[in-house]
């Protein structure tokens, strides 16, 4: 199973990740945290990419496109969990091409949908929390508008694929988790791991 957890930034998506990666054993795929981890390396590409990421806008697509390449070489059982990417269409062309050579697909697309007011109240939190640059208020509006312009056109293409999921982001971690669950139930025919009410969740219902 591979699935993509989409949504704009601050929507809990590392959060859910990172649920996954301990409940069904996937690994995580966050371009995000690869390019924060190159920056914090101080390597060639970290230096190239320190200044987009300061300004919250997208890095281009084949920096990003060969870090997930290069990631999907250790290959896993349990599949993975892109966050954060793709966010353009040629990410998107580029991630079916490199799972069909591995005779893999996007099984599902997990669409976490919350409004601007709630993602900003969210971003305040981190950034006081966390220090972390792009979440200041300037960067963020920035990440946001960038977000909003490349990755929209994404929806109508995982939609049109029928592989689109999307869930009430903003409710509490554990009922989003419980719609995930069950979104993946309906999906996958998988039993949910932790939380078998969840396939009843209607917001996950398709
Ligand atoms: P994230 O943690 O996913 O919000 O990503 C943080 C920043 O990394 C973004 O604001 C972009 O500058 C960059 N980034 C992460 N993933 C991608 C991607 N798939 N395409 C382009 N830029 C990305």
């Amino acid at each position: 199973m591979d699935f993509i957890l989409f949504g704009p930034p601050a929507a809990g998506k590392g959060t859910q990740a990172r649920r996954l990666v301990e409940t069904r054993g996937m690994i995580q795929l966050s371009t995000g945290d690869m390019l924060r981890g190159a920056i914090a390396s101080g390597s060639e590409l970290g230096r190239r990419v320190a200044s987009i990421l300061e300004a919250g806008e997208l890095v281009p697509d084949e920096i990003v496109i060969s870090l997930i390449e290069e990631a999907l070489g250790e290959a896993h059982g349990a599949g993975a969990i892109f966050d954060g990417f793709p966010r353009t269409l040629a990410q998107a062309r580029s991630l079916d091409e490199m799972l069909a050579r591995r005779g893999r697909r996007i099984d599902l697309v997990i669409r976490l949908v919350v409004d601007r007011d709630k993602l900003l109240s969210r971003i305040e939190r981190r950034f006081a929390e966390s220090g972390r640059s792009d979440d200041n208020p300037a960067a963020f509006a920035t990440r946001l508008e960038a977000y909003l312009r490349s990755t929209t056109p994404l929806i109508d293409y995982y939609r049109a694929a029928g592989k689109l999921a999307e869930l009430d982001g903003m409710r509490s971690i554990e009922e989003v988790a419980q719609a995930i669950d069950a979104a993946i139930a309906a999906r996958c025919g998988a039993a949910s791991p932790s939380a078998p009410d969840s396939l009843t969740a209607p917001s996950a219902k398709r």
